[in-house]
């Protein structure tokens, strides 16, 4: 079976072959101008993946050792995501199905990311519990099957990755933020941390990140008047600091959850599962309740279309079967979630 799997969701376009469930390729071309604007711009992120595309596929086909004609299964990111940047994926590989005369399954971009941790060797074991972290969703969910994923809590308001993006861009440190955070904050000397406040939230399993980020603005605003005013050092501390408290704020939320419910492994996924506090700690949580642990490397963290081919595979193998009228969603509609509110 030859899967071919599209990712263009946001500013990333990727294009990835699976062959028997392997990774035979996998393409990322990211849209580095937008740090230019400090965020990602919709318009410019469709027009660089129509660009781009095309060639990306030729180029993962060429690395396959694969031709067109040989691809059982088309399957692309259907959303939630930008809808102008998922339309030139989902429209292309609807137009590659048709052409093709092969099954297409548009994918859920979260399913996706969920089920990265499949493309390791080690592999997350039924029921798992999963932490969603990335720019754009903080879910934590229990994963029971491939069609059975049970969301316990979500981000009431910023994403963990929006509060690192937002806070780089205060301490001057650019886009996108969790890199840059994560760097200063390693070249942190001081061995008190500034203690800033973790949100409790009426739910157990929710997350808030707004009340961290107006702690830090006030901080500074308080101890400095002016971003001009702050030391290397301090801006390290600073850095590290916060990037301690969100840590902190997703591994006790874990913690809760790997106490109430019977799961088998533990999996961490999505563009900040490439934190290495956050690796660390989770490490930690899982040696404590003797959880395996599956964390996918970091190629698979951020957005990359072999967990799309993935996904896509599964829901295939599985039965599901998707017509060419299948419509690209901006939010957080999916196949198969079972959103337990
Ligand atoms: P995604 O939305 O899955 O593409 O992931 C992108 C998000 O991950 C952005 O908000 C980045 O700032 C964040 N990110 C990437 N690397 C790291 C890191 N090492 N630490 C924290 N956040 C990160
Ligand atoms: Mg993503």
């Amino acid at each position: 079976m030859k899967v071919l799997g599209l990712e263009t969701s946001c500013d990333e376009t990727s294009v990835s072959i699976l062959e028997n469930g392997e990774i035979k390729s996998n393409l990322i071309s990211s849209q580095d101008f937008h740090s230019d604007f400090g965020g990602v711009v919709p318009e410019l992120s469709s027009r660089a993946h129509l660009q781009i595309l095309l060639p990306l596929i030729k180029r993962a086909l060429k690395q396959g050792n694969i031709s067109l004609n040989e691809i059982d299964l088309v399957c692309a990111t259907a959303g939630p995501g930008l809808i102008g940047a998922l339309l030139v994926g989902l429209t292309f590989a609807k137009g590659l199905s048709f052409s093709l005369q092969k099954p297409f399954v548009p994918v859920n971009h979260i399913e996706g990311h969920i089920y990265s941790g499949f493309l390791m060797n080690e592999k997350p074991e039924f029921p798992f519990l999963c932490l969603v972290v990335s720019g754009g969703h903080t879910l934590l969910l229990i994963v029971k099957s491939d069609d059975e994923i049970i969301q316990l809590g979500k981000t009431l308001d910023d994403a963990v990755g929006e509060a690192f993006d937002k806070i780089s861009k205060l301490l001057g440190l650019g886009y996108p933020g969790g890199p840059a955070i994560q760097d200063v904050a390693n070249k942190n000397i001081s061995s008190k941390l500034i203690e800033f406040p973790i949100a409790q939230c009426k739910r157990e399993f929710d997350f808030s990140f707004s009340g961290l980020k107006t702690a830090v603005l006030r901080f500074i605003h308080t101890e400095y008047q002016n971003i001009q005013n702050i030391s290397k050092e301090d801006i390290a501390l600073i850095a590290a600091s916060f990037q301690k408290t969100a840590v902190l704020a997703l591994t006790r939320i874990v913690e809760k959850a790997i106490k109430k419910f019977p799961v088998n492994s533990i999996s961490l996924v999505g563009g900040v599962a490439a934190n290495e506090l956050l690796r660390y700690e989770l490490i930690e949580v899982s040696k404590k309740y003797k959880k395996k642990l599956v964390i996918p490397n970091l190629e698979y963290c951020g957005d990359n279309a072999a967990m799309i081919a993935y996904r896509g595979l599964r829901l295939h193998q599985n039965g599901n079967k998707f017509s060419l009228d299948y419509k690209a969603f901006p939010g957080l509609k999916a196949n198969s979630f079972t959103f337990i509110d």
